[in-house]
């Protein structure tokens, strides 16, 4: 399995720290709103790197934090005439819902900052006691960028190019215009906890250097964000995390490309944004994580409504092709001609997507290559079905159509097939009544009904096959017909 790593810019051969073992960490968010789709489409991004790593036989442990405590989260509850605390549970639950609904993998831990205040209290101390941190007089603590003599390593930049543009504000009282906050003292109305500098807060990037070593042990193997979050925020991950430990901090760094809108990124700031709950309220999970994965995660992915209806059809085509293959094998003719050869071709063409899948995502997880395969065999099955009419090789119908729903699974992505036990039980109740039918079934008594329909039509009964179209219409159901024979389908 290749991984760019984008501390180095290049894809390299992934060797767990641990044989078997991966231990990974993404960044979660600040919880003061919802969120929208562009931190979605990181959040999906890892959640599949996670799928796949585990569908490679990792036993991987997944950590992600909540920023719940931060000057936005304050922000936005002194506008509502909340606490801080109000606005962040709110917002913390409502992220997990909505993770839930677009199938995320909740992760294995999820610590919160406002739990973790010890842990980095401790590691702040450790830094001061190491000359790489020094606290001011109003009670912040500042990270002294200068002294980690590695600082840049993460984002590849210079301490020099940022010396640039760097500048200490008014209510600033650092040493150099590079160094960061890793505490930040108590001013009225804030939240804050005591510590050896007074009441005060955790900086951003000190949380989660803090809770990576606590939870997971540094060095870990991957450590993932929007690409947005690589400097400043990991660079000063990885700055707290070397000068506090000596140890390497992270071996893969990985990072997502932005979703836009109109070839902007999306961000609350930009107010360009659509929340990830208004667009699951509308739109199914699966088409938006198909719509996600078919751009490799870390180019910008375009988001429209137009591209979401496109996923949405997709979806259906590719659920459409399963119910035909399997439906079709589940009703071969008796003492059909089974054509042999294009039976084997459909196993062979099911074989290819299969490899073609497993190499793609082996390949720093190109999801939108590992799907195109998957799209070029539901081609492949569709010819297939129309060629063998009713005469289809039930082994190569049942295989094939079951590597789709794996492929499909390992994303994280359900196709909507609509089974035959999707029909309405009053299906048996309307069999009874129009062809006397008298099982409890509603497989057969779907037969029962078409086999009654067929029948009246070969009698050229266009009254009788007709009625038995219109009561089906009244339950919401149609007659389909198919090269395989007619069946009945939800409308
Ligand atoms: P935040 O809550 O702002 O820290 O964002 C949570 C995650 O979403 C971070 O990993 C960000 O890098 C990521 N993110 C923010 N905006 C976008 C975007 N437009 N596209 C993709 N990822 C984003
Ligand atoms: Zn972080």
């Amino acid at each position: 399995m290749r991984i760019y790593n984008s501390q180095v810019r290049e894809k390299r051969e992934f060797v767990p720290i641990e044989e078997g073992k991966v231990r990974m960490y993404v960044c979660g968010p600040t919880v003061y709103d919802q969120i929208h789709i562009g931190n979605a489409r990181t959040f999906l991004s890892f959640d599949v790197i996670r799928r796949w790593l585990i569908a490679s036989g990792y036993e991987v442990t997944f950590a992600q934090n909540l920023t719940d405590v931060d000057d936005k989260i304050i922000n936005r509850a002194n506008e509502q005439g909340r606490t801080s605390e109000e606005v962040a549970s709110e917002f913390s639950d409502a992220f997990i819902e909505q993770m839930r609904r677009f199938n995320i993998m909740d992760p294995d831990i999820r610590p919160r900052a406002t739990k973790e205040i010890g842990p980095m209290i401790a590691m702040i101390k450790s830094l001061i006691e190491q000359g790489h941190a020094y606290a001011v007089d109003n009670g912040d603590v500042y990270f002294a960028v200068r002294s980690d003599e590695n600082y840049g390593e993460v984002s590849g930049r210079k301490i020099d190019d940022l010396m640039v543009g760097a500048r200490i504000e008014e209510n600033e009282d650092k040493r150099d215009p590079l160094d960061f906050a890793l505490w930040k003292g108590a001013k009225p109305g804030e939240p804050s906890w005591p510590s050896p500098w007074g009441d005060g807060r955790p900086g951003w990037h000190t949380e989660c250097a803090a809770m990576v070593h606590r939870y997971l042990g540094t060095p870990i193997d991957i450590h993932g964000g929007g690409g947005d979050l690589a400097f400043p925020h990991h660079e000063n991950e990885c700055a707290q995390a070397t000068c506090c430990w000596h140890v390497p901090f992270v071996n893969t760094w990985m990072h997502t490309g932005m979703l836009r809108v109109d070839g902007e990124k999306m961000s609350k700031s930009l107010g360009n944004f659509y929340t990830l709950k208004e667009v699951l309220d509308e739109h199914s999970a699966p088409a938006l994580r198909l719509l996600m994965l078919q751009t490799h995660y870390r180019s910008p992915l375009d988001f429209s409504y137009e591209r979401l209806e496109g996923a949405e059809n997709s979806l259906a085509r590719i659920a459409t092709a399963v119910e035909n293959l399997r439906w079709a094998a589940n009703h071969v003719e008796e003492g059909a001609a089974v054509d042999e050869q294009a039976a084997q071709k459909l196993i062979a063409a099911t074989e290819a997507a299969s490899a073609e899948f497993e190499a793609q995502m082996n390949d720093d997880f190109n999801t939108a290559g590992a799907l195109a395969a998957y799209f070029n065999l539901v081609t492949e099955a569709n010819t297939y079905l129309e060629q063998a009419a009713g005469a289809v090789d039930e082994e190569a119908a049942v295989v094939c159509a079951a590597s789709i729903m794996g492929a499909f699974a390992i994303l994280g992505i359900e196709v909507p097939i609509r089974e035959a036990l999707d029909l309405p039980d009053e299906l048996v109740g309307l069999a009874a009544d129009l062809v006397g039918f008298e099982g409890d079934g509603i497989e057969a008594a779907a037969e029962a009904l078409l086999a009654a329909r067929a029948e009246a039509r070969a009698a050229k009964d266009w009254g009788r096959a007709d009625a038995i179209r219109d009561r089906l219409n009244e339950l919401g159901l149609m007659v389909e017909d198919t090269n395989a024979g007619a069946r009945i389908k939800r409308a």
